[in-house]
């Protein structure tokens, strides 16, 4: 018997957190057990070295005109600190009021065990199902798929298939689920303004030189304009406009914008350019400063001009924008705006692209995508509805998820995002858990799918 549920709290146990070496025989002992169970589940499995976490690769091949699958998900974690606030401990999961506690039960071992359990499913009721499918399992999720390209680039041929089926997103509630059809890419990067060789006594020299501080609070204030809008000629040039079906399935939310912004506990929202905040975070791009630095941060004053000040920004990208593009755009101003006076350093960090995915059937300009694909969609959108009793919404997300744009752009795959994650299943955080309803459920909407690709309905 396959029991998803105590085959999750197996594989909870291991303590793979990709960040840390300390974890190293954590992150052995996950893929090792993800491995054994594909394999005694009937796949081939491949375990693929890469420079750091190894990629489990599982197949289940046949006909080369069947159609093929591929189920992606992750078996690392995030670091469990801090450990005082768990109520149980993070890798030892526990079952407490329906749903199952440890840390990386829902991001992600729990919804890849949903679709690993639907397979186990419909290969059990049916041997012979005309599909082929394969499980791409990564260690390195959470420290941002570095060796994931790589290997897609590699693999290329053996990696063609349909599409991409997944659980590494979220919906609102455990009645309503959402299918999310687009993600936001991200830039990072950190600009840094040098002034004088060493702080300066801010008197004997006040005056005499642009504070570095100054140059970098000017810098970043002039980078939205008054409408709340990111002031960068040409960061808007390719974003795609929002089409009515999205709107209309963003209206069926049903979340107002009180409740939103007393959960923010802010007191209002910021500049909108005419959109509300639940579409500016889905669907416009942003520039976020997520951290600032310079000068005397101790007790008490310090009359002092700093030698330098700097900043940490990513900048969310919606579709068509491309990450290369807007690095080159930002580059551009912030050194043609820098003060002369100063010396002006960037460095950018990761960065992703977008991605978009039209449901088949919503748009009035259709997409170039394979039947199956449009199968898929439609049999989760019945399956959704008749296990949760509501049907899903296709939303766009605001986060990103670089490897899903990586699968479009390098294999030409679209992806079927079935959100799994609650947000009380504190992803990341203390006590994260997996709602075990929704995991039964989600069972059952994966085997349709998987069901309904073969043609086996
Ligand atoms: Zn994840």
């Amino acid at each position: 018997m396959f029991d998803p549920v105590e085959k999750l709290a197996a594989f909870t146990r291991f303590p793979s957190v990709s960040a840390d070496p300390a974890f190293q025989s954590g992150m052995e002992g996950a893929r090792d057990f993800i491995a054994s169970l594909l394999a005694d589940s009937g796949f081939t499995v491949e375990v693929v070295p890469t420079p750091l976490h190894p990629i489990v690769l599982a197949k289940r091949d046949g006909d080369p005109t069947w159609p093929h699958v591929i189920i992606y998900g992750h078996y690392d974690v995030q670091p469990p600190d801090p450990l005082n606030l768990w109520q149980t401990a993070p890798f030892e999961p526990a079952v407490r009021d329906g749903r199952m506690y440890g840390r990386g039960a829902a991001d992600n071992k729990g919804p890849l065990m949903v679709h690993l359990a639907a397979a186990v499913k419909v290969l059990r009721e049916n041997p012979d199902l005309p599909l082929r499918i394969t499980f791409l399992v990564e260690g390195e999720e959470e420290i941002g798929s570095p060796s994931f390209l790589p290997f897609l680039q590699e693999r290329r041929r053996e990696l063609a298939a349909d599409f991409v089926l997944l659980s590494d997103t979220g919906s609102p509630n455990a009645e309503q689920i959402v299918i999310t059809t687009g993600l936001r890419g991200i830039v990072a990067g950190e600009i840094e303004v040098i002034g004088p060789r060493s702080d300066l006594h801010s008197g004997v020299h006040g005056g005499a030189v642009y504070n570095p501080i100054q140059a970098l609070a000017e810098l970043c204030a002039g980078l939205h304009g008054p409408d709340g809008r990111v002031n960068v000629p040409g960061f808007y040039d390719a974003v795609l406009g929002v089409e009515d079906w999205e709107r209309e399935e963003l209206s069926r939310l049903g979340v107002s914008k009180e409740t939103y912004r007393a959960f923010l506990g802010v007191n209002g929202f910021f500049k909108n350019d005419g959109y509300s905040p639940f579409e500016l975070v889905r669907f416009q791009p942003t520039l976020e400063f997520n951290g600032i630095f310079g000068g005397y941060q101790g007790e008490g004053s310090k009359t002092v001009i700093p030698s330098r000040a700097g900043a940490k920004f990513s900048c969310r990208l919606v579709p068509d924008q491309d990450p290369i593009v807007i690095v080159e755009l930002l580059e551009k101003t912030l050194r043609e705006r820098c003060p002369p006076e100063v010396e002006l350093r960037l460095r950018f960090g990761h960065r992703g692209a977008p991605y978009l995915v039209v449901p088949p059937g919503r748009s009035n300009t259709p997409a170039d995508q394979p039947p199956t694909l449009a199968r898929a969609f439609a049999t989760a959108e019945r399956a959704v509805a008749r296990q949760f009793g509501k049907p899903p919404l296709f939303l766009r997300e605001g986060g990103s998820v670089p490897i899903i744009a990586d699968f479009k752009r390098e294999l030409g795959l679209d992806s079927l995002m079935i959100g799994l994650f609650l947000p009380e299943d504190n992803l990341h955080a203390p006590n994260e858990s997996f709602h075990l309803g929704v995991m039964a459920k989600g069972i059952e909407v994966s085997a349709s799918i998987l069901r309904s690709v073969a043609g086996a309905d």
